[in-house]
């Protein structure tokens, strides 16, 4: 039955629904609606212009409408008298093709057409830094290798153990947190589930983590490179796919090698064959590219790939296999859009299984030191220009994420490549004034 949202105001003493929907950049879009107003907006949907998001439409465009979604609202643990609630966007009584959260859900129904449900844990990086977003927020988190630094987790304990405690109040088990590879950067990790449950606790926790950053006068940030001579940030994705119990995990296999199925494989095989082109989603913007192609950091490793390959227990490939009946995709970043990003791996994955893909020669090697040595892999894209030009040749992806999506997604990117390309940089004139 749906959750009537007028009803759990008067249970949960909610004052005000925070209607709040996803566009194609990442941005969450909300409106506050007080709860006397909440019965006719779950019915009808909060009122948005959509064209002062990214979504590509126009200012002529007629209203375009945020449906809440009452089975995935979340009471603001910081505060109680607020609730966020994501919203599917809707356009004269049609879903809108292009919005994120719809994007998913319509990969999502084809996937259960075939009795596939993907599971999905993300563990997305983030820096705590200055407001004025200039250098990291604590001056004496400096160790050359500082990943899981005790004593500069401890000066960040305010702030982590309040947002661990809210994930613990959710229900979402929270399990870990630490000190990454980059100083002021931190990780925090709950239970993996139902990837739109994960794509929306992935929106809410950026949410939060910037919320609870704010108010201990510090900005968090999920740019994926934000500091050239430190580790990026990532948002590694666990996947696995399993029946419509959720109790069986298709992915599973003792009696392999690597715990995979058959099945595994070939959604693996589709991450592979469409890495170059889905990049363009996982690594949405300019910055990316600095995570996948950058020289070794201080600490000696950047974590990230820049090659399509695949291993066992080994991080330096873009795909992991670090137990069984699961994989670990380490291509996107902290700025993949979290609808998004989930929609493109089960695409990918779901043609991989149709078209029974191979993931191809697994490389048991550091390809940190080695990578020189496989030449038979294709490198992940050098800048987000590459990545859009092997999407829009993708279309089987294309096609599988919908013609809306794709076309509205590639002209948006298209000019946030070409608003950075005609920017003059500083590099250009140390290097090019005096010849
Ligand atoms: N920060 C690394 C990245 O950019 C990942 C580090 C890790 O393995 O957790 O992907
Ligand atoms: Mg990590
Ligand atoms: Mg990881």
């Amino acid at each position: 039955m749906t959750q009537d949202l007028a009803t759990l105001a008067r249970e949960k003493g909610i004052r005000y629904f925070m209607i709040s929907y996803t566009d194609l950049f990442g941005a969450q879009r909300a409106k506050l609606v007080p709860a006397a107003a909440i019965a006719d907006m779950q019915k009808d949907g909060a009122g948005f212009a959509g064209f002062a998001t990214f979504l590509d439409l126009t200012p002529a465009h007629p209203d375009l409408f945020g449906l809440p979604d009452p089975s995935a609202v979340i009471q603001l643990p910081w505060k109680k008298e607020v609730a966020w609630v994501p919203a599917d966007c809707v356009m004269e009584d049609k879903h809108v093709g292009q919005a994120p959260r719809v994007v998913l859900k319509n990969v999502m129904a084809n996937a259960a057409k075939e009795g596939l449900y993907v599971k999905t844990g993300v563990e997305a990086e983030f820096f705590l830094i200055d407001a004025d977003g200039t250098a990291i927020s604590d001056a004496m988190d400096c160790a050359a290798k500082p990943c899981y630094d005790q004593q500069a987790l401890m000066r960040r304990y305010d702030v982590i153990a309040e947002i661990c405690d809210y994930m613990l109040e959710l229900g979402w088990g929270p399990y870990q947190n630490d000190h990454e590879d980059a100083n002021g950067q931190f990780e925090m990790n709950w239970n993996f589930d139902d990837c739109l449950i994960t794509a929306d606790r992935h929106s809410f926790f950026k949410f939060m983590v910037r919320s609870v950053a704010e108010k201990h006068g510090l900005r968090a940030t999920f740019m994926p490179k934000p500091f050239m001579g430190l580790t990026g940030s990532g948002c590694h994705a666990h996947i696995s796919v399993w029946d419509e119990t959720g109790k069986v995990n298709m992915f599973y296999d003792n009696k392999d090698e690597m715990g995979l199925s058959r099945q595994g494989y070939h959604f693996l095989g589709g991450i592979m064959k469409h890495a170059e082109s889905l990049s363009a989603i996982t690594n949405p913007t300019v910055n990316s590219y600095k995570r996948i192609n950058a020289p070794r950091t201080i600490s000696g490793a950047t974590w990230a790939p820049n090659s399509v390959t695949w291993t066992g227990n080994n991080r330096t490939h873009m795909v992991r296999v670090p137990g069984k009946g699961r994989f670990e995709l380490r291509l996107p970043d902290g700025a993949a859009n979290p609808y998004l990003m989930q929609a493109v791996i089960v695409a990918a994955g779901l043609d991989g299984i149709h078209s029974k893909a191979d993931p191809g020669k697994r490389y048991d090697i550091d390809m940190y030191q080695m990578g020189h040595t496989v030449t038979d892999a294709p490198k992940l894209p050098l800048n987000l220009l590459d990545a859009l030009r092997n999407f829009d040749a993708d279309e089987s992806l294309k096609a599988a994420l919908g013609n809306d999506f794709s076309a509205a997604y590639l002209k948006l990117k298209r000019q946030e490549w070409n608003s950075y390309a005609s920017h003059l940089t500083q590099w250009e004139r140390d290097h090019t004034l005096d010849i």
